[in-house]
């Protein structure tokens, strides 16, 4: 059974900054995640507002943090971590595939996952027209006419982004004015490949069996219905929190996100939450890379008692 100091579940950039932090501390550190490093830095172009970088691609800032970490000493492990239990000892265990890791501290980063309209059509036609990432999907609507639905940072961004690459792009809100960033927005309204459809709220996505046809909307001022047509549709409605794996820890408000003081301490001793996993107000790569710091050095102290 391998043990370490540290355990930070997930390596996107507050669990690459908490895992740098730890190992920088000369304690035993290993990160591990189901997929590739970087997290949902890999799913964004343009990353324009982290300081020290005018512009920077989201995998290359991964690319680049990822490198702080390993050379500090972390262990980088893929695994898609199951279960996550604490002995009398107050001794972590991992539960990841068929494996079991033990550790003195956790610090979760796992991240969240883009929220589902949950309207008709939906599943059917995921990956078939419908899709949670622009940048993963959008080179398939070359020259075509897409649909973006919701008005936060992430679908006026990508949006954007979608504006480079194909005809047009309908961004569909239920409100009357976006949350995104002014300055993002000011972009949106500036450019001619970009439409507005307001007070409206998608009711089902229509298809001919095998891709996406359209959308049926709804429009909440006037109670109109209509069909919209579109290739894709770009949904981005919010986000739920990955923390079904530490159900039992009782450690989450009730809608999942995993409650800390400021020092990233979780109710339980030495098991510390970071990142977008956190109930907090505003989820970026600054406030992950933060939160990743500060745990990461309470790591270390947390240690120190423990001997
Ligand atoms: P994440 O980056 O989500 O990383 C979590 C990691 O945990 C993932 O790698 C995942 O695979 C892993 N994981 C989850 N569950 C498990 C498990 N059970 N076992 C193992 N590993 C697991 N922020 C900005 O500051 N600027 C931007 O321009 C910007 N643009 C964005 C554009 C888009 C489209 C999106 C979706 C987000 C954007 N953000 C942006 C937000 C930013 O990406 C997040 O705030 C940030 O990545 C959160 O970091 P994190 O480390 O908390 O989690």
């Amino acid at each position: 059974m391998k043990k370490y100091d540290v355990v930070v579940i997930g390596a996107g950039p507050g669990g690459m900054t908490a895992a740098m932090y730890a190992a920088r501390a000369n304690l035993n550190v290993a990160m591990l995640d189901r997929g590739i490093y970087g997290g949902q830095m890999n799913n964004t172009d343009d990353i324009e507002n982290y300081p020290g970088f005018s512009s920077i691609k989201g995998p290359e800032l991964g690319q680049k943090m990822y490198e702080s970490a390993t050379n500090a000493g972390v262990n980088f492990v893929y695994g898609d971590v199951q279960s996550l239990t604490v002995d009398n000892h107050n001794i972590k265990h991992i539960q990841i595939d068929d494996d079991i890791i033990d550790s003195k501290v956790v610090i979760i980063a796992t991240g969240s996952t883009n929220r589902k309209l949950d309207v008709e059509g939906e599943d059917k036609y995921s990956g078939r027209g419908v899709s949670y990432c622009a940048v993963c999907d959008g080179a398939f609507f070359k020259n075509q006419d897409v649909t973006v639905i919701g008005g936060g940072d992430s679908a006026v961004s990508e949006g954007l982004y979608l504006a480079n690459i194909t005809e047009n792009v309908n961004v569909i809100h239920r409100r009357k004015q976006l949350r995104a960033q002014k300055i993002i927005q000011e972009r949106a309204f500036t450019n001619d490949k970009m439409d507005f459809t307001w007070n409206t709220s998608v009711t089902e996505i229509i298809g001919d069996g095998n891709h996406v046809t359209g959308v049926k909307t709804f429009d909440i001022e006037t109670g109109e219905d209509k069909v919209v047509n579109t290739s894709g549709v770009f949904i981005y409605v919010g986000n739920t929190p990955n923390t079904g794996m530490f159900q039992g820890l009782d450690i989450t408000d009730d809608s999942g996100w995993i409650l800390t003081n400021s020092e990233m301490e979780t109710s339980i001793p030495g098991i510390f939450a970071v990142g977008d996993v956190r109930k907090k107000k505003l989820r970026q790569i600054t406030t992950a890379v933060g939160d990743g710091g500060i745990a990461g050095q309470n790591a270390f102290e947390y240690i120190e008692e423990f001997k």
